[in-house]
C-alpha cells in the first residue's frame, strides 16, 4: 500500500467541541493505526489473514474496554472517547475495528453489566489486556435478524448445564479464548454463558472466502452436549434485551467507525483528484470530481455532528436504542456511498491494493450487514416513530 498520507477532514471545526482528554485519545489512535495497521492491513487483508501482532497495540490505546471501569482494568473513558477510538481504528480497517468492538461490547461490556464479581475479576482484565480474545455467539444458522427464534439450548444437570446447538458469522470465533454465548433454558429464557476454549464437545471451525473483512477472522460455535459449569451463567439479566444492551454499545461504536472509513476515502480520493492529471489538468478542476468530493465532505460532517450528539446523550445515559439504530444506519450507508464513489474517482488505480478504498469498501459490505441490517434498523427507526412493528 502507498504510504499513509492520511489527514483527517473536520469542516465544522468539531475539535472544537471535544475535550482535552479526547483529543488526546484520539490522536493517541491515529498515530498507532499510522504506525502499526496501514503498513501490514493491505497484505493482512489480501491473505486473508487476522494481524496478531496488533493485538497489545490495542489493548495499550484503550481499544479493548474503553468505557470500562479502571478497576477491571479497562481504560475509564467516557463515550465521546470510545467513538473517537473507533473511528480511528476503522480509519484503518473495519475488520480491526470489529475486534475491538467485538471485544469491548459483546464481551467485556456483558460481563461487566451482567456477570457477579468473580466473572468480572477472572476475565475482564485479562481481555482489557489482550492476555484473552474473546467472541460474541448470537446469530445462528437459522437465525439472524430474528435471534430471538434461537435453537441453540442449554439443560440443567442439577450440578451443570448442558449446551447445544450452533453459531454462525461469528467474529473472532476462530481464536478466541472464551465466548459470550446466547442460549434458551428449558423454559424458552435466552441466557447468556461463558463457553471456554477447550471445554469438551466445543469447536470453532473457520469461515473461508469472504471478500469482505478479510483481515478479521470469522467462524462457527458448535456445542455438543457441552458441560458448563454454573458459575459461567452470567447471572444479572435474561431474556432477549440482554444481547440487545451489548448490540447497543457496538452499534454506537460503529456508527463512529464508519465515519473513519468514510473519512479515509475521501482524504485519499481528494489527494488523488489534486495530483491526477487528464486534458492537461487536475481532475480535481473538473465539475464532476468537484460534486463527488463536495458531497463526501457534506456527508461525513452531517454524520460527525449526529454521532457526537449521540455520544453526549450516552454520556448523560438518555441514547434510546432507535437513536443508536439510525445513526448506525446512517454513517454505515454514508461511508460506502463515498467508498463507492472514492473508488470511481481513481479510476482503474481505486481497484488495487496500493490504495485502501476499495477493501473498505469491501469491509462496509460486512458492517450494513452485521449488527442489524440496513432494513432492520430503518423497521427500528419505523417502530419508534409509530408504535407499530412492521418487522414481526
Ligand atoms: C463478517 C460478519 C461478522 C459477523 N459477526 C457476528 C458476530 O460476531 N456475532 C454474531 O452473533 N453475529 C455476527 N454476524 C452475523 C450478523 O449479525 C447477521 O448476518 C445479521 O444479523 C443478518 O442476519 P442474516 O445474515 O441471517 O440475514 P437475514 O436475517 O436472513 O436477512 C436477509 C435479508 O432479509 C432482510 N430481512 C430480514 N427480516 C426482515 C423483515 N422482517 N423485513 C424486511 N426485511 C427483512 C434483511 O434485512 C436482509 O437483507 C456477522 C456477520 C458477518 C457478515
Amino acid at each position: 500500500m502507498s504510504q499513509d498520507l492520511f489527514q483527517a477532514p473536520d469542516y465544522y471545526q468539531l475539535d472544537e467541541l471535544l475535550s482535552e482528554e479526547h483529543i488526546l485519545v484520539r490522536d493517541a489512535a491515529r498515530e498507532w493505526v499510522k504506525r502499526e495497521v496501514s503498513p501490514i492491513i493491505e497484505d493482512a487483508a489480501q491473505q486473508a489473514k487476522f494481524p496478531t501482532s496488533i493485538i497489545s497495540g490495542l489493548a495499550e490505546i484503550g481499544a479493548f474496554g474503553p468505557y470500562i471501569p479502571e478497576e477491571y482494568g479497562g481504560a475509564g473513558l467516557d463515550q465521546i472517547s470510545y467513538g473517537l477510538i473507533m473511528q480511528e481504528i476503522e480509519r484503518g480497517d473495519s475488520g480491526v475495528r470489529s475486534t475491538a468492538s467485538v471485544q469491548s461490547s459483546l464481551v467485556m461490556y456483558p460481563i461487566w453489566k451482567y456477570g457477579n464479581e468473580e466473572q468480572k475479576q477472572k476475565y475482564l482484565p485479562k481481555l482489557a489486556s489482550g492476555e484473552y480474545l474473546g467472541c460474541f455467539g448470537l446469530t445462528e444458522p437459522d437465525h439472524g435478524s430474528n435471534p430471538g427464534g434461537m435453537v441453540t439450548n442449554i439443560k440443567d444437570m442439577g450440578d451443570h448445564y448442558l449446551l447445544n446447538g450452533a453459531k454462525m458469522w461469528i467474529s473472532n470465533a476462530p481464536f478466541a479464548d472464551i465466548a459470550v454465548v446466547w442460549a434458551k433454558n428449558e423454559e424458552g429464557r435466552i441466557k447468556g454463558l461463558i463457553v471456554e476454549r477447550g471445554m469438551e464437545g466445543f469447536t470453532t471451525p473457520e469461515t473461508h472466502n469472504k471478500w469482505s473483512l478479510r483481515a478479521s477472522a470469522t467462524g462457527e460455535l458448535i456445542f455438543d452436549n457441552v458441560k458448563i459449569p454454573k458459575e459461567n451463567i452470567l447471572p444479572n439479566k435474561d431474556g432477549l434485551g440482554a444481547p440487545l444492551g451489548c448490540l447497543d454499545s457496538a452499534r454506537y461504536g460503529i456508527a463512529w467507525g464508519a465515519i473513519g472509513a468514510a473519512m479515509d476515502c475521501y482524504d485519499t480520493a481528494l489527494r488523488y483528484a489534486k495530483e491526477r492529471i487528464q486534458f492537461d489538468k487536475p481532475i480535481a478542476a473538473t465539475q464532476l470530481q468537484q460534486k463527488k468530493l463536495a458531497e463526501m465532505i457534506t456527508e461525513i460532517t452531517k454524520a460527525q455532528l449526529l454521532t457526537w450528539r449521540l455520544g453526549t446523550l450516552r454520556n448523560d445515559g438518555k441514547a434510546t436504542s432507535a437513536q443508536i439504530s439510525m445513526a448506525k444506519r446512517n454513517n454505515v450507508e454514508m461511508a460506502l456511498t463515498i467508498a463507492r464513489e472514492a473508488r470511481q474517482v481513481l479510476g482503474a488505480m481505486g481497484i488495487t491494493g496500493e490504495y485502501s478504498i476499495m477493501r473498505h469498501m469491501m469491509n462496509l459490505e460486512s458492517v450494513i450487514t452485521y449488527e442489524g441490517t440496513h432494513d432492520i434498523h430503518l423497521l427500528i427507526t419505523g417502530l419508534d416513530i409509530t408504535g407499530l412493528p412492521a418487522f414481526k
